[in-house]
């Protein structure tokens, strides 16, 4: 087990979309990461993927950014599938899933690791330039969104680095298009070889630059 077993049950406990295994396997990925650098994740939501991720970067003396304008993707909006209606800010009719977000980095011990970066991706993306020795895509998943965050964000991660991107569904049965449609590009670029899959988390590592 990668987690030490009190960070693990705050993963678990912590609200959001990551299935136990699913989380397990993130924190593996980071822990095999033998490339220095910062780690980030687009997509924070509740902070449960964070914890899986932090908990890790914490014992390896590296930073994680956890991006998100915690605002809710469309289909954490109303009348979508995964809403969740007591993370509206009633006073603005929007969702904010902040406060939550850093009530779990705070009861998991994670404020000297995890760095919030509250905005929109592509903002954010536009004046980066901080190599990242691994990257997990689990921000927009329609069309625009996903791609977007591919071409942002993929350029970033080092040669050695590893890609994580989740939701990914290759029978259309089981979800959306986009995130295995990027899944695909990584793949088809060349600059990447496929090193696990659990459910629909896939770990790439990047073996050339390109995307
Ligand atoms: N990784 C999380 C789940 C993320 S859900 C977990 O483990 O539970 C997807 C998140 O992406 C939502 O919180 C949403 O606010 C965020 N998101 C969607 N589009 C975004 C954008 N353009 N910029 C920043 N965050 C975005
Ligand atoms: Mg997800």
């Amino acid at each position: 087990m990668s987690l030490d077993p009190k960070l693990l049950r705050h993963a678990e406990a912590a609200r959001g979309f990551m299935p136990p295994d699913e989380g397990v396997a993130l924190s593996e990925a980071a822990e095999a990461v033998s490339v220095p650098g910062p780690y980030l994740e687009v997509g924070s939501y509740c902070g449960k993927s964070s914890v899986y991720l932090g908990g890790i970067a914490k014992r390896q003396g590296r930073v994680l950014f956890a991006l998100d304008h915690h605002r809710g993707s469309e289909e954490n909006q109303a009348g979508w599938e995964h809403h969740e209606p007591d993370l509206v800010d009633d006073d603005i009719g929007k969702m904010d899933t902040l406060p939550i977000f850093r009530r779990t980095v705070h009861d998991a011990g994670l404020e000297g690791t995890v760095v919030a970066l509250v905005g929109d991706s592509p903002t954010v993306g536009a004046v980066w330039d901080i190599p990242l020795a691994l990257l997990f895509i689990d921000g927009g998943h329609g069309h625009e969104p996903a791609h977007r965050d591919y071409e942002t964000w993929v350029p970033h991660v080092k040669v050695g680095g590893t890609l994580l991107i989740h939701d990914v569904f290759p029978d259309p049965a089981d979800g959306g298009r986009p995130p295995y449609e990027i899944y695909l590009r990584a793949m088809e670029s060349g600059a990447f070889r496929e090193v696990d899959v659990t459910g629909s988390l896939r770990r790439l590592e990047r073996i050339a630059d390109g995307m």
